[in-house]
């Protein structure tokens, strides 16, 4: 059980975005001259590797680099490899950039590789794994995980975002087709959407049932979900995956459908890019293309300290480079101006206790940020609920001394689950 039970939010009300009623197609940004294929596994010298600079592959390959490794990208394009770089997260997990020259002139049949698609969690698994939405096959092919309930997110999880609306509205007949073919794969018959209540929309969604959200941040988060709508609070430590319930993007399901309906992978992701007047664009990019390209194509011109933001302002975070691509979870692009970054401080705490107020679970921030500080994860979990916070980021959003609470709090949860691990 969650220690501390819910409340109902006081100030500030944050509101999600609606989508409006009139909804042009998303621009399609051209394939670029370099694409850039982020693999979730670090370059080992000391391993024979499968794949090397100068190779060619086709569109569809799957591309892994060694023998052994559990990951795996999929080719947007027939091409040249043209080399390799290392990518380091926020919290220092590392990983592969491969460097793709797309060849404009290879779009034969023998260029591309075709694909049989089984209704089988084990083959989608194996090779489904990395189209837009990112369907999170390895969690539903796990055999030590029971999923018995899915939830669509047609209702974005973070303000200013209204990708997961859009695609679920524009998209509905196939997102409804991914959804039966879901449900064959997975034999879970709870299926649900989630979509705001205000919405207006004359998409059909079949037989899929909805669930209403409220317009008020965080409601839309899994563990509000599953709170307010299935009526399970989210035990402090566990996932939604250990309690049986899977979360799926909209985009990923009308993904699942045109694979099977064209029988080859698909790659390209619709992006809302917010830029730095607040101009909200839509678009669709290749996977693996460099922000950089979206950036040029929008005339947004990025300076020394401007912020880019891959995700929502609450949730999202911060890439140091416009050459990070599109990926297959990356909903949503904000550039910040650097004029109008708020800066975040080392000034201590004021105990002003809006942080208290504003949380949803009920967690002491001030405390446990103190522990925090002071890399004493252990006691922030056992003493201060590090592990029921559901990271909506409410708690930096007031913080009055400016604290990266939000950021110490993740990077806690992280460094708290590498001890645990190594203990
Ligand atoms: S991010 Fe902050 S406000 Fe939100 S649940 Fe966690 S501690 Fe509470
Ligand atoms: S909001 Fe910030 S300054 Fe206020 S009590 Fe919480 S941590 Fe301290």
């Amino acid at each position: 059980m969650i220690k501390r039970s819910f409340f109902a939010l006081s100030k500030p009300k944050l509101t999600y975005d609606l989508l409006g009623s009139d909804q042009k197609a998303p621009e399609a940004i051209p394939v670029p001259g370099s694409l850039t294929l982020l693999l979730p596994e670090t370059i080992d010298s000391t391993k024979q590797a499968l794949i090397t600079q100068g190779d060619a592959v086709k569109k569809g390959e799957k591309l892994k680099l060694y023998e052994d490794g559990t990951d795996y990208v999929l080719s947007p394009v027939a091409g040249t490899i043209r080399g390799f770089d290392s990518y380091s997260d926020d919290f220092g997990n590392t990983a592969t950039y491969i460097l793709i020259k797309p060849d404009p002139s290879k779009t034969g049949e023998e260029d591309t590789v075709g694909l049989e698609p089984e209704e089988d969690l084990d083959f989608a698994n194996a090779n489904l794994r990395h189209l837009p939405g990112a369907l999170p096959f390895a969690t539903l092919a796990d055999e030590n995980t029971s999923i018995n309930t899915v939830i669509i997110a047609g209702a974005d999880t973070d303000v200013l975002s209204d990708t997961c609306q859009f695609v679920c509205t524009a998209y509905a007949d196939e997102m409804v087709e991914g959804t039966r073919i879901l449900k064959r794969m997975t034999q879970v018959s709870r299926i649900f959407l989630t979509l705001p209540e205000k919405l207006q929309t004359q998409a059909n969604f079949g037989s899929v049932q909805i669930l209403k959200t409220d317009e008020t941040y965080p409601s839309t988060l899994p563990a509000m979900i599953m709170k307010d709508h299935l009526g399970t609070e989210l035990p402090a430590g566990k996932t939604p995956e250990d309690m049986g319930v899977c979360f799926i993007r909209a985009e990923a399901l009308v993904s699942l459908a045109r694979v099977f309906k064209t029988k080859a992978p698909v790659f390209e992701k619709v992006v809302t890019l917010i830029d730095k007047g607040g101009n909200k664009q839509r678009l669709t990019a290749t996977l693996g293309t460099p922000l950089s390209k979206i950036f040029a194509r929008f005339n947004v011109h990025i300076n020394d300290s401007d912020r880019i933001i891959i995700g929502g302002p609450m949730r999202g975070f911060a890439t140091y480079t416009p050459h990070h691509p599109v990926v297959p979870d990356m909903d949503m692009i904000i550039v910040q101006d650097r004029d109008t970054v708020t800066e975040l401080s080392n000034t201590p705490c004021v105990n002003c206790g809006e942080c208290i107020r504003i949380c949803p679970a009920n967690i002491p921030v001030n405390l446990l940020v103190r522990f925090l500080e002071a890399d004493e994860y252990e006691e922030a979990a056992d003493k201060y609920d590090l592990q029921s916070c559901i990271e909506c980021g409410l708690c930096a959003f007031v913080c009055k001394a400016r604290i990266p609470l939000y950021q110490y709090i993740r990077l806690g949860k992280h460094e708290l689950l590498a001890l645990r691990a190594d203990a």
